[in-house]
């Protein structure tokens, strides 16, 4: 099997359920003993906040580039962006590192296939919701129609994933917005939803929703797997 490197800690907690996954999935579909091969380079999720908050974009490529770079001197065969809103970077990262990198946006876009959906409704942070390097992805490259909150409801999720989840707690007064906003998308004509914050769903799941979720955490962590599992040698891009 290929190693997988993770770069996490944005938030360690999402992380944590990366390496849960990954090493459930293994043991799943190898059985026996067996678990994943990974290594994982975890920031000080402090840091990831203060540069984001000041748009220092290119700091933080250069250190997802340097965690990268680590972990492919420490084996790794393939890459994952342990974070919806890191993905941002995530072609350059691949052709600087020069490891396979799977994005995460790919990865969801595949499952929302699977499940032969065409609109689908995205919470995340701002940068995830706004930014086109999601949302575009999964228009120009897979064709997936992709409807986001009204802005003030994209305000409070942002607030509340930075705020609250990735901190650990979440209110039961903020998971009540968050619900609220994912039955508008409904309303609004989106078939699925899209977690596309990592943390999301450690606090929503099927049983709070009576459509679709897509839990990118558990999805980008599945399609490693695959990947890990895949014949062939360790590629170089
Ligand atoms: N883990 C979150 C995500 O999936 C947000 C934290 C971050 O800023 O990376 O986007």
């Amino acid at each position: 099997m290929k190693t997988i490197g993770l770069i996490g800690g944005m938030s360690w907690e999402s992380t944590l359920e990366y390496y849960r996954t990954i090493n459930e999935e293994m043991k799943n579909r190898l059985g026996g003993d067996h678990s994943a091969e990974v290594v994982i380079y975890s920031f000080d999720f402090h840091d990831i906040v203060d540069l984001q908050n000041q748009g220092r974009w290119e700091e933080l490529e250069q250190m997802m580039i340097e965690a990268g770079n680590g972990l492919k001197g420490a084996g790794a065969d393939l890459l994952l962006i342990c974070a919806n809103t890191m993905n941002r970077m995530a072609d350059d990262v691949e052709a600087d590192v020069g490891l396979p990198l799977l994005h995460i946006g790919d990865a969801t876009a595949e499952a929302v296939k699977d499940e032969e959906m065409k609109t689908v409704g995205l919470v995340g942070t701002r940068y995830v919701m706004e930014g086109g390097f999601y949302r575009e992805r999964l228009k120009e490259k897979h064709g997936i129609e992709v409807l986001i909150p009204a802005q003030g409801d994209r305000e409070r999720v942002h607030e509340i994933i930075y705020e609250e989840l990735c901190r650990g707690n979440v209110k039961e007064s903020s998971k009540e917005d968050l619900l609220g906003m994912i039955r508008t998308l409904t309303e609004r004509g989106a078939e699925g939803i899209v977690l596309g914050c990592t943390e999301l769903p450690l606090y929503i799941t099927e049983k709070d929703i009576d459509i679709p979720l897509f839990d990118t955490t558990r999805i980008h962590a599945k399609a490693a797997v695959d990947q890990a599992l895949k014949d062939g040698e360790a590629e170089e891009v």
